[in-house]
């Protein structure tokens, strides 16, 4: 067994009230936890399975044909859930002034407007997807983007649609929100502020120079 599922760093019901421990047992242990089974299998006894799944993900262009659907959708799904889990936290956090707050207040104008315009992405995605805020290569500017199923920016535009480093990410699948908000996308989007971990975002873009 190559990749594994990670610990969350908190319990299933430390996000209570805005995702519910239900939400979070079910997509920790059986959602994600089908992602890395189903990539082990597929990439079992090969070379490629000596990769980090964010290395693997990066390098899907030049990937065997035959592995391509497998690491596109299930290490896809692996990477982009690991990083989800990372970036919450208990009680949330603020954004401290710094460098990401800096960055976000020049290519939004400001955090509230950067908070709209995200909720209004995660909102739209039609169907199965998830939300980002990504730094642009070349040391270029903040910018939300959009992906379906379980594409990552990491995946490139050619394949995903979208690209740059991740800072943050929401998954916006029905499975992340629908035992507590049903229907309502919009109120598990805002409630997403309640549990971001803004300090981890601070390290990724930290870590993206
Ligand atoms: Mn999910």
């Amino acid at each position: 067994m190559t990749y594994q599922l990670p610990a969350l760093g908190y319990a299933y019901d430390a996000l209570e009230p805005h995702f519910d421990a239900e939400t979070m047992e079910i997509h920790h242990s059986r959602h994600h936890q089908t992602y890395v089974n189903n990539l082990n299998a597929a990439l079992e006894g090969h070379k490629l399975s000596t990769l980090s799944v964010d290395d693997l993900i990066t390098q899907l262009d030049s990937v065997p044909a035959d592995k391509q659907k497998a690491i596109r959708n299930q290490g896809g799904g692996h990477a982009n859930h690991s990083f989800f889990w990372k970036g919450l936290k208990p009680g949330g956090s603020t954004l401290q002034p710094g460098a990401l707050r800096t960055a976000i207040e020049k290519d939004f104008s400001s955090v509230e407007i950067f908070k709209q315009q995200f909720e209004k992405a995660a909102t739209t995605v039609f169907g199965s997807g998830w939300a980002w805020l990504v730094k642009q290569e070349g040391g270029g500017a903040l910018k939300i983007v959009t992906t379906a199923n379980q594409d990552s920016p990491l995946m490139g535009e050619a394949v995903a649609g979208a690209s740059g480093f991740p800072i943050l990410g929401l998954d916006v699948w029905e499975h992340a929100y629908y035992l507590k908000y049903r229907n309502k996308r919009p109120d598990y989007i805002k409630a997403f502020w309640s549990v971001v971990d803004w300090d981890e975002a601070s390290r990724r873009f930290e870590e993206s120079k």
